[in-house]
């Protein structure tokens, strides 16, 4: 399937820089940025730069550079947010809605990075 991606969306905007955001990370090909509406303590978005619609868009579209660095920076971010595992925290859980039937609101690929206080179970 070929993707189409809308350079309207809000994470273009904020990308761009036409909307306000206050970048907790960045890298050559990622930024990641507070989620507005917060559901749990922490609570972080990680974008790629590239214009990705979708999870599938990106896996299949993106350079292996950007796939690295994005999945690559996730890992960085938690460990930054003192949820990782790895380094003494209680962990996270990540989140990706990928088209209609997952509620994807922002068609630009991204990440939840949900943490900081027990998640529960998940639900559908
Ligand atoms: P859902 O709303 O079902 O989680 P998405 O997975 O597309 O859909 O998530 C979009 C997320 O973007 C929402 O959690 C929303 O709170 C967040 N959001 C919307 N606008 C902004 C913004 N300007 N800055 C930061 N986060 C935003």
């Amino acid at each position: 399937m070929a993707y189409t991606y809308d350079d309207q969306n809000i994470f273009a905007k904020i990308l761009r820089g036409e909307i306000p955001s206050t970048p907790v990370f960045e890298s050559e090909h990622t930024i990641a940025f507070p989620d507005i509406s917060p559901q749990k303590q922490v609570h972080i978005l990680v974008i790629p730069k590239g214009a990705f619609r979708c999870y599938d868009h990106f896996v299949t579209s993106a350079s292996d550079a950007e796939q690295l660095d994005f999945f690559k920076s996730v890992a960085l971010i938690a460990k930054q947010t003192g949820t990782s595992q790895a380094h003494g925290g209680n962990g996270y859980r990540l989140i990706t809605n990928s088209g209609p039937d997952s509620h994807q609101e922002v068609p630009h690929f991204h990440v939840h990075l949900l943490g900081g206080e027990p998640c529960g179970p998940l639900t559908a």
